[in-house]
């Protein structure tokens, strides 16, 4: 099914991030797809770094993708800080590896140097779109004499080196995702491989160290379908059959726009920051444009590694839908053990400065409270924001103040219900449900009308955890503070 020239236990595939930026949310599904491929497999997953663009790639764009990758879990086999049998791992530290692969190239006669100016090239492009083609090289610096080559470079003229692509028929391959492709080598454009600053260029690098590496699956996105025939042309000369390809749909906004910075996504520390789990992460990018074949979509790791398959991946683009984020999120929370909840909501309170010291905390406060919302908490970012009145005075939410507050008859039976609440001696959960429930019936009024009045004047909003929980975690005396505000 898979490479001819590859059974499945060597699998070895790469992620090949650039760095000049954070990762975002469509090449870490890239990285997800290849990690799952190779454990799947039982096959190395490899990062490499591909840093040749000098002036964008940054060490800190590269802290960040390897923080992000290990943040989700996804652990290389050989890469940058572990090593492995086929590094450098950085583009930058293998030019001599290139300089083996150009020396062949040219014994073959299968790149030329071409000394067409910067703006002579972008004249070119201009008339050629003019004329409405696709914008490709014109072949000028193709045919040049070894005279002319030798006269141009001792003018010290600088040259790139271009790859001479095939002019006639077509360039075949069998995407494991989209079926055969097929593209007419008389679009393809002779190509820089080596730049003026004798820097190769990514679509000669990539080839050379999917060489190096031995590289059997490419799985990328599907932006590079079009590097794709260029890159199998420059096998051939090397005489060598290319790995298999794989090119993953895109990830669209709910508009139907490539998903971008504009819809809110960002990077993998970003979500991490907004307070979802990695592993919420790991299992909704993968269902973007995967599926087990069955209903689940609440996977776990070992779960979605056994069930994947290359062959599943959609051939369509998947569309990004943060609901479902938020939902999966929700679902993992619920299932976190509440120690653990509590851990991160005390970090939470202590970035929003509702507790000074994690070590000086009523812990079984915190637990009690934290409990309260794990039900419906969607990410750790709410936290405060959800519990905040049980730390600080109440913010009063003026509508809610005005509905079930500011009525007639409401301060007078506040005032009865802070008596029945002072006599209580026990104040635990049952104790204030029955004596609440009492007073209730007492008054002959629905239990709305006592209920929705006492949570506004100890929340200070419409809507809290259940009533009761609430007056406990507070206590007594915080209680009656409360709602005494709330009386004539
Ligand atoms: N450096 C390329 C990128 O980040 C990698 C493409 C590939 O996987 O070949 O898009």
């Amino acid at each position: 099914m898979y490479n001819n020239n590859a059974d499945l236990k060597t699998v070895r595939v790469r992620f090949a991030p650039s760095p000049t930026g954070s990762l975002h949310l469509g090449n870490t599904r890239t990285a997800i797809f290849n990690w799952l491929f190779a454990r799947h497999t039982g096959g190395e997953f490899i990062l490499r770094i591909e840093d040749t663009d000098k002036e964008r790639s940054t060490p800190e764009s590269v802290s960040l993708i390897l923080e992000s990758l290990r943040w989700l879990g996804l652990d290389w086999d050989e890469g940058p800080d572990v090593g492995g049998d086929f590094g450098p791992y950085y583009q930058m530290q293998r030019l001599d590896k290139y300089k083996k692969h150009i020396d062949i190239l040219i014994k073959g006669n299968m790149v030329y140097p071409c000394f067409c100016t910067p703006e002579r090239l972008a004249e070119m492009r201009h008339q050629m779109q003019k004329k409405k083609l696709p914008p490709r090289y014109d072949g000028k610096c193709k045919n040049l004499s070894e005279e002319e080559i030798e006269h141009l470079t001792s003018q010290g003229i600088k040259h790139v080196l271009r790859f001479k692509v095939p002019t006639t028929g077509a360039t075949e391959f069998k995407d494991l995702i989209h079926g055969k492709i097929s593209i007419e080598n008389s679009v393809l454009d002779d190509f820089v491989i080596v730049k003026s600053n004798t820097g190769p260029t990514y679509n000669f690098a990539c080839v050379v160290d999917d060489i190096e590496m031995k590289i059997t699956h490419v799985i990328r996105g599907d932006d590079h379908i079009s590097n794709t025939p260029k890159q199998i042309a420059i096998y051939k000369p090397l005489g060598l059959n290319p790995p298999e390809f794989a090119h993953i749909p895109l990830i669209l906004g709910p508009d139907k726009a490539k998903l971008s910075k504009r819809h809110g996504a960002a990077s993998p520390l970003e979500y991490k920051d907004m307070g979802y789990l990695p592993h919420t992460l790991l299992n909704f990018l993968t269902l973007l444009g995967w599926a087990p074949g069955d209903n689940r979509e609440i996977m776990s790791r070992d779960e979605i590694i056994q069930s994947f398959s290359i062959e599943k991946i959609n051939d369509r683009n998947a569309v990004f839908d943060s609901q479902k984020l938020d939902w999966m999120n929700g679902v993992y929370i619920r299932k976190m053990p509440l120690e653990k909840l509590v851990d991160i909501a005390l970090e939470e309170l202590k970035k929003a400065e509702l507790i000074k010291d994690t070590k000086e905390v009523d812990i079984n406060k915190i637990s009690k409270i934290v409990k309260l919302i794990q039900e419906r908490l969607k990410k750790f970012s709410e936290i405060p924001q959800l519990i905040n009145y049980f730390f600080d005075k109440p913010v009063y939410e003026e509508k809610a103040v005005r509905k079930f507050l500011k009525k007639n008859g409401v301060p007078e039976m506040l005032q009865e219900l802070c008596v029945v609440i002072e006599k209580t001696k026990a104040f635990d959960i049952e104790t204030l449900e029955s004596v609440v429930r009492a007073f209730i019936e007492k008054k002959g009024v629905k239990p709305g009308d006592v209920i929705h009045p006492v949570r506004v004047a100890l929340t200070g909003r419409a809507a809290s955890p259940p009533i009761f929980d609430v007056m406990d975690v507070l206590g007594k005396q915080t209680c009656l503070e409360r709602i005494k505000k709330f009386l004539k």
